[in-house]
């Protein structure tokens, strides 16, 4: 087996032209590094919890039944991305402020984890540590699978709307702790940034551009620099492709795609 590893960092209501609004210059950098877009898609309901669920068992929340920001065990259930990555001999972290993200997988498939929560803490101090957790981690453990979830733009939507500035600041931020993390990762990773869902006025979880538009940057491994994702990619796609970056084929009911 390879020493092909993969770092996950989500941007919890990262709306794609917030990226370039945003003004950070990191973002097309690494847009000239990677294969990326600006129209790939969340899911019905574009809601957190609903939109994790998907992403790590790469079926709609109409099949998993996760369908608010409250976990209810699946009736027919499926393998989760860490679940199944464990079985295989896989280790998988998880840096997070949020946790109700902690049910995204069953005990014994982490081999590293924090929660720091956002809510209690504030984002800025709970991210700092989550950040610095999650490089350090890669340098020692090197943990074949590692998921960053970055909160605090959500938050800030809800507070004082979509695109405002103080959100755009939030999510200027955010890309300082991309920038940051991906400045010192490890060659043997292979990068996928991306978000949950967008957001307008106050609110998101309908099914509107806003809601429902999100960026993807695949980058390192089979990703040519510069190139555009294929269309019609969606947070169901991105499970399938983790696991054949590790080299494994999608785990049973997967509905994605592998984007390799
Ligand atoms: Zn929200």
């Amino acid at each position: 087996m390879e020493e092909n590893k993969v770092l996950l960092i989500l941007v919890d209501g990262m709306r794609s032209d917030s990226l370039d609004a945003c003004g950070h210059p990191y973002v097309a950098a690494l847009r000239r590094e990677s294969v990326s877009t600006p129209l790939a898609r969340s899911v019905v309901p574009p809601v957190t919890l609903p939109c994790h669920m998907s992403l790590f068992h790469s079926v709609p929340p109409a099949r998993h039944g996760v369908t608010t920001y409250v976990y209810v065990p699946q009736v027919r259930p499926l393998e989760g991305l860490c679940d199944y990555l464990a079985r295989f001999g896989r280790r998988c972290a998880m840096f997070y402020s949020w946790e109700q993200l902690r049910d995204l997988s069953r005990p014994a498939s982490l081999s590293a984890s924090l929660f720091l929560s956002g809510k209690d803490l504030g984002y800025g101090p709970a991210t700092g540590p989550l950040v610095k957790s999650a490089i350090e981690t890669m340098a020692r453990l090197a943990p074949d699978f590692v998921f960053l979830y970055l909160g605090e733009p959500d938050e800030v939507g809800h507070n004082e709307g979509w695109m405002s500035p103080a959100y755009l600041r939030s999510v200027r931020n955010a890309w300082d702790s991309i920038q940051q993390v991906l400045e010192q990762l490890p060659p043997s990773y292979t990068v996928l940034v991306t978000a949950d869902h967008g957001g307008h006025e106050r609110t998101h979880g309908v099914d509107c551009p806003e809601d429902m538009t999100i960026p993807l940057f695949l980058r390192g491994g089979p990703f040519a620099p510069g190139a555009a994702a294929e269309e019609g990619v969606s947070l169901l796609d991105i499970a399938p492709t983790v696991a054949a970056l590790l080299g494994l084929p999608p785990a049973k009911g997967w509905e994605g795609r592998s984007l390799v």
